[in-house]
């Protein structure tokens, strides 16, 4: 039985993740679980699938949790050293980190440095600080598996195969509810709009990225670090069905591709099972049903928040955070209705411009930097 600490638990992923383990009961127990706020939910989970230990990010919930669950025996953890415990907890095989933004990073370090294996949702943790955590995850001899659907076809394609012999990934975008839009068109995009993506159901912060396209971008970083390519080794292709979730080209010019429905419970549950394939609950791909599958080039003026990635990377260093932090920064705001869709992609651009990139930041370095980029946002509202 494999034991499982389960970050982000009450998100799309974290919910996604206890459904794969309700259907594999006998596979799988959860040592801990962890949000933000959402105790409703938390309690939901806690009664249901019996944690040791519970973790509210949210100090106030946190106690308001522990007064609601009274009867249970479970210990409850808030704030950062809430998160890092949960992460550490002794009995558990692996972490899956669903958390949202580069909040993950600290616990996601004492994970490894605890010799648990990491399935990995939470890519802002992979783009700030990937040149740290692939080393100490080589180091300490654990397992990355990613659970972000591109980068688990990736993974997929490359089983039995040579990284060295990887000519090109093929990252593949579905291109967002603004696919095919001209600049002017998305002036005046509202939240709203912003938030009904095509294929998938997600969280709020991942939807918007999905809109921007600087998912994509997040992503272009975080094969970097889980493959170990080049940026000129990684080619997003627009691929509206979101049926072909990415592949990889290799040098003798074959294309190995992962297919399937448009359903997180697969890379999900391939990441637990790893390098088990078990039964999927869920639909199956019907190609005769589907017919035609369709390819673009990314329209990189139009979504500039996927060039601004490419640039980030090149430049490397800390560059990568000022990118990932100020979206977040930019995303929340969108959010609240108190920037427009196009300001994001200004703001990250800006961000960049203002920032002197550090090579190889330590992990405070990465954590300045953030907090520098805030500030610099704020500097001019
Ligand atoms: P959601 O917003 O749906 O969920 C985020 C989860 O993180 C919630 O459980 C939230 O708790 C929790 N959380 C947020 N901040 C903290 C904190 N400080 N401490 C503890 N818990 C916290 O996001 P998603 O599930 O959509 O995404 C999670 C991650 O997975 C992101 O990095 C995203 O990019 C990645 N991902 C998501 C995919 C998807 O299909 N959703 C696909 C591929 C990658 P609360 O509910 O209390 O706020
Ligand atoms: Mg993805």
């Amino acid at each position: 039985m494999k034991k499982i600490a389960l970050l982000g638990s009450t998100g799309s992923i974290g919910t996604q993740t206890l459904d794969v383990v309700r259907h594999y009961k006998d596979d799988f127990q959860v040592t801990a679980l962890a949000a933000s706020s959402n105790i409703t939910r938390l309690e939901e989970q806690i009664r249901e699938f019996k944690p040791k230990m519970a973790v509210v990010f949210n100090e106030d919930k946190a106690v308001e949790l522990k007064r609601n669950i009274q009867d249970l025996d479970v210990e409850i953890l808030s704030g950062m050293d809430g998160l890092i415990a949960a992460a550490t907890e002794e009995s558990a095989d692996i972490v899956l980190t669903a958390v949202v933004g580069m909040i993950g990073i600290r616990p996601t370090i004492a994970a490894i440095e605890a010799g648990k294996d990491i399935a990995l949702a939470n890519k802002e943790t992979l783009v700030t600080a990937g040149h740290l955590i692939m080393p100490l995850a080589k180091a300490k001899g654990v397992k990355i598996l990613p659970v972000d659907s591109e980068h688990s076809a990736i993974f997929q394609s490359l089983q039995g195969e040579k990284r060295s012999q990887i000519h090109k990934i093929l990252l593949t975008a579905s291109g967002g509810p603004f696919r095919g839009r001209s600049l002017v068109e998305l002036k005046n995009i509202q939240v709203e709009d912003a938030l009904k993506h095509p294929n998938w159901v997600m969280g709020r912060k991942i939807t918007i990225d999905s809109a921007t396209m600087v998912n994509k971008g997040l992503e272009v970083i975080e094969a970097r670090w889980l493959f170990d390519v080049g940026l000129d080794q990684i080619q997003v292709v627009v691929h509206p069905e979101s049926v072909i979730h990415s592949a990889v080209e290799f040098d003798d010019s074959a294309v190995i591709a992962q297919l399937g429905t448009p359903d997180m419970r697969l890379p999900i549950q391939y990441a637990l099972f790893y390098p088990d394939r078990k039964p999927m609950h869920g639909e199956w791909l019907d190609l005769f049903k589907l017919g035609t599958l369709h390819f673009e080039k990314p329209d990189m003026e139009v979504f500039r928040g996927l060039k601004l990635a490419y640039e980030a990377l090149e430049i490397g260093g800390s560059m990568p955070t000022v990118f990932n932090a100020a979206n977040e920064m930019a995303v929340a705001a969108f959010l609240d209705r108190k920037i427009g869709f196009l300001d994001i992609p200004e703001i990250i651009g800006a961000a960049m411009e203002n920032h002197r990139a550090v090579p190889s930041p330590s992990l405070n370095e990465i954590l300045d930097t953030e907090q520098a980029t805030y500030e610099f946002i704020e500097s001019r509202w």
